[in-house]
């Protein structure tokens, strides 16, 4: 007999069953009714950990600030696009803004954040709905973009560049930035996500260096480009270690007597490995390298030289906006004079409204400091920033500077004339020495003399020269001949002018 059976023969003897039937149907009721709780309870609970597990991959997907996927996300979305299997072209947009650092520095991270959701709302307006739009670094946005043949992927660059540089209202803050975007095409599925993403950030570096546009999509001379600039800090860091660089000076005279009043000292580097760079160029790359403190200091010292041999002809200097704004920048100013034994008010230092930027009370003190010098400031390529008449309502310059795209259409259109006309007004109403830069011909100048400019510069009058040649210029000055012919020679201006 198995166990089982004697087990049972046992409880049959002790009539157990009769009373144990009843209680184990009770026990199993109960179990079974328990179980159905139990098991709806786990359910519950499953969807519950389901639902908590959603929410932590979504935010792992959000960038905590502006709400808009990561950097993460956009990898994910770009590589489900690309892996799809479909085909044609997609495009990566990657988008940095320009004095974001700034911006957070001096008003504090509340508005930055401010800020970076400003851009983020402006953005998402800009996309169609359903195309992945991410934060993907600090100040950095990326957005894939399908490819609409009635919308080119440029012209939705330039809206969105065009929207950014619209100011910002944070918590009574007028917030001003600027963006630079790369833009770069894949064909699916043949690119990878990676790449993609690389190529619209090197895009997006080119634009930021560049003078003229904000934009650029990428081609591959852009990625010798980065190997290029890192070879170059190496040899700007010698260069100006071993005093390869130069300046030029061009020459500044008054309207009427054509009389030389000062000099502009313009960076040169005559042999670079990569041939003659502008100054458009090399200023952003040392600033960029933290090189520009070392340059701007050589650039003051060498200007001040010359400045001596030039015997008393004042020198105007260009200083980079993060070299204007080092803290120490008048101290440093003011310690190089007394150090060359220049009279101060030999020296005109030229700034930008880029100086300005975001950084107004710092600049207006930098400004009172070098004036109270008795350092001349001269506000540089004036008209071609947005908000220029305010900086002139607030800041004390000496001297105003008209870029010299102002010149193109002078003489030829008469709204450029009246243009003209009035920014010279203006400035003399303000109490400011106008300057006109960029004369290229007699027509230009005799129209400035009559507008009252009260100096001129330009190829017209003389081009960027060695000081050596500075010194024949002086001697052989013929400028004031030049302006008088070239009014005998245009004698339908004076209606120009007037018109
Ligand atoms: P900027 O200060 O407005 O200098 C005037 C620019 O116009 C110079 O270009 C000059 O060579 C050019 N120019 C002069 N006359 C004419 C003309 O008649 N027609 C035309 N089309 N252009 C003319 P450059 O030397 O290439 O300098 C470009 C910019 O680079 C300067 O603009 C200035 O912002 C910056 N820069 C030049 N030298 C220095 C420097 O030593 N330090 C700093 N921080 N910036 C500098
Ligand atoms: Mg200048
Ligand atoms: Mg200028």
């Amino acid at each position: 007999m198995t166990s089982l059976q004697s087990f049972a023969s046992l409880l049959a003897e002790l009539r157990v069953i009769d009373w144990v039937a009843p209680v184990v149907c009770v026990i199993c009721a109960a179990a079974l009714a328990r179980g159905i709780t139990l098991r709806s309870l786990v359910d519950r609970k499953l969807a519950e950990m389901g639902e908590r597990e959603l929410e932590l991959e979504k935010a792992a997907m959000t960038d905590a600030v502006t709400g808009l996927k990561n950097r993460i996300a956009f990898s994910r979305d770009l590589e489900t696009l690309l892996d799809r299997g479909g085909q044609g072209e997609v495009a990566v947009l990657f988008l940095d803004l320009d004095r974001f650092k700034e911006v957070n520095d001096t008003l504090g991270h509340k508005v930055g954040d401010g800020l970076l959701k400003g851009v983020a709302t402006r953005l998402r307006e800009m996309l169609p709905e359903g195309d992945t739009l991410a934060r993907i670094g600090g100040d950095e946005f990326a957005a894939i973009v399908r490819i609409d043949p009635t919308r080119p992927v440029d012209d939705l660059a330039i809206a969105i560049v065009e929207a950014v540089y619209e100011p910002f209202l944070i918590d009574d803050h007028v917030v001003h930035v600027g963006a630079s975007v790369g833009i770069a095409k894949g064909m699916r599925p043949t690119s990878s996500a990676d790449e993609l993403l690389r190529q619209a950030d090197i895009a997006m570096y080119d634009a930021k260096f560049s003078k003229t546009d904000s934009f650029r999509i990428f081609d591959e001379r852009m990625s010798n480009m980065i190997a290029l600039r890192s070879s170059m800090r190496l040899e700007l860091e010698r260069a100006i270690r071993n005093d390869e660089l130069a300046l030029k000076y061009q020459p500044i005279v008054d309207s009427r007597t054509g009389e030389l009043t000062s000099v502009e000292a313009l960076l040169r580097w005559p042999n670079s490995s990569q041939g003659e760079i502008s100054p458009g160029d090399l200023i952003p790359l040392a600033e960029e390298s933290g090189q520009i403190l070392a340059l701007g200091g050589w650039i003051l010292d060498k200007a001040l030289l010359a400045v001596r041999e030039l015997k008393n002809v004042p020198i105007a200097v260009n200083v980079s906006p993060i070299q204007f704004r080092h803290h120490g920048f008048a101290t440093i100013v003011s310690d190089k004079l007394l150090a060359s034994g220049v009279s101060p008010d030999l020296l005109r230092i030229e700034i930008t409204e880029g100086v300005l930027i975001s950084h107004l009370d710092a600049a207006k003190s930098t400004i009172r400091q070098l004036r109270q010098m008795g350092v001349v400031v001269v506000l540089d390529d004036f008209g071609t920033g947005y908000s220029s008449l305010s900086y002139l309502q607030n800041l004390d310059f000496d001297y105003l500077k008209i870029d010299k795209s102002f010149m193109k259409d002078l003489g030829r259109r008469q709204l450029a004339t009246q243009i003209m006309r009035s920014v010279i007004d203006l400035g003399h109403s303000l109490e400011l020495k106008v300057v006109a830069e960029g004369i290229e011909n007699d027509w230009q100048a005799r129209l400035l003399q009559l507008l009252n400019c009260d100096y001129l510069q330009g190829y017209y009058i003389g081009a960027p020269m060695p000081l050596e040649d500075l010194h024949k210029f002086r001697l052989n000055n013929d400028v004031r001949e030049k302006l008088t012919r070239a009014s005998a020679e245009t004698p339908e201006l004076p209606s120009a002018a007037n018109g």
